[in-house]
């Protein structure tokens, strides 16, 4: 068993109390936090607590930590924790640059512990059913379009995510979960990125973007994040040469409609659109069309913490990729250069970074 003591027990740290669970291998023992109620918190909950993270290095026992501060300060607790022997788990987005994560790796590596970062979106079962229609041509045949999209009506929230020194806005944000997730199921080199950063909230920081990225191999996608949204759309919207697929939300509802190749195709009939009638635009015939639920499917990798208790006893490698976080930190840096110089950013990727 390994011990881990959480860095940061706000919102997402105290979450992390329920994620690790008991089989996994690795216990919470500890927890540090510079606010005092949550120290109290933490106390409440039986964990033991710190005075100061370097207490938290200090301490033999401890083989790990948990980063879950705001964004900014994670490459400096990384680097840290990393000098005194620790390995490090670390949330997203892992660091507000990309030449912030190199540092931390050079690190990691000088010192040979392990560094990995809790992209937990990787897990999710919407996420899950695009990608395997994606890598499987399942479902709706060769997918050459995916649009992924989160959007409330809550604006930013919290504090820190107002500001731009502390790695605020929702590209830093969401924005890491829909990109990380769009990378893990796209074997392909990115070509081209454009995008739009909103500012309607009139903060510093973005509240929401919207980014079209290109792929070498010809798949497209539109990546949204929005906090303005009062009436939302779909969280995925695949296009693929057998169908289109739409899941509405986390709760998997949503359809795959697909071509009935097993009967002849039946012409669909004129409609009235407004003040004309339309054939193209006339819904395809129910005859000649097959309507799917959406169904879930499951992870063909282990649980995140899991994947780190083998990761620390040398079985496996990490689920997590650095490389694969380091080229969402680019990706994201794309997307920021594009929406604030309004161009479409040419991607150089580096040879050799995607699997062919
Ligand atoms: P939060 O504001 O709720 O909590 C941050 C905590 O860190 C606070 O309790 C604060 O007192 C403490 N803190 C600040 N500076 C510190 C320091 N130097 N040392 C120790 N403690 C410090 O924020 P949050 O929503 O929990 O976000 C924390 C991190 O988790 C962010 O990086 C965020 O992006 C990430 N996050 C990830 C997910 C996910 O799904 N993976 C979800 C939410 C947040």
């Amino acid at each position: 068993m390994k011990n881990l003591v959480i860095v940061g027990f706000g919102g997402m740290g105290s979450y992390h109390v329920e994620l690790v669970g008991a089989a996994s291998g690795i216990t919470v023992t500890g927890v540090y936090d510079i606010a005092p109620d949550r120290i109290q918190a933490a106390t409440e909950k039986g964990l033991e607590t710190y005075p100061s993270f370097e207490a938290v290095l200090a301490d033999e026992k401890v083989d790990a930590v948990l980063i879950a501060t705001p964004n900014d300060s994670h490459r400096k607790l990384a680097i840290a924790a990393l000098e005194a022997g620790k390995h490090v788990v670390c949330e997203k987005p892992v660091t507000i640059t990309s030449a912030d994560l190199e540092a931390i790796l050079t690190v990691a590596k000088k010192e040979n512990r392990t560094f990995t970062v809790h992209q937990n979106r990787r897990w999710d079962s919407d996420f899950l059913i695009v990608r395997d229609m994606v890598q499987k041509e399942a479902k709706i045949g060769n997918v050459f379009h995916v649009e992924s999209r989160v959007q409330g009506a809550n604006g930013i929230p919290g504090d820190w995510r107002h500001l731009k020194a502390q790695g605020g806005g929702m590209l830093l944000d969401w924005g890491v979960h829909l990109l990380d997730q769009l990378l893990f199921m796209t074997n392909s080199n990115i070509k081209t990125v454009s995008a739009n950063l909103s500012f309607i909230l009139g903060d510093e920081v973005d509240d929401g973007f919207t980014s079209f990225i290109t792929f070498e191999n010809g798949v497209t996608a539109l990546i949204e994040v929005g906090t303005t949204n009062y009436v939302k759309l779909p969280r995925w919207y695949v296009k693929g040469t057998e169908g289109t697929a739409v899941i509405q939300d986390w709760d998997l509802s949503g359809e795959i409609i697909a071509p009935d190749r097993t009967v002849a195709k039946v012409e669909p009939k004129p409609i009235q659109a407004g003040q004309g009638l339309t054939k193209t635009m006339a819904p395809p015939s129910e005859e000649s069309t097959t309507r799917s639920a959406i169904t879930p499917v499951a992870a063909d990798m282990s649980g995140f913490y899991d994947n780190f208790a083998s990761v620390l006893n040398g079985e496996v490698e990490p689920i997590v990729k650095n490389e694969e976080v380091h080229r969402v930190l680019r990706l994201i840096e794309a997307i920021f250069e594009a929406g604030e110089q309004n161009k479409v950013v040419d991607f150089q990727e580096e040879i050799g970074q995607v699997k062919a």
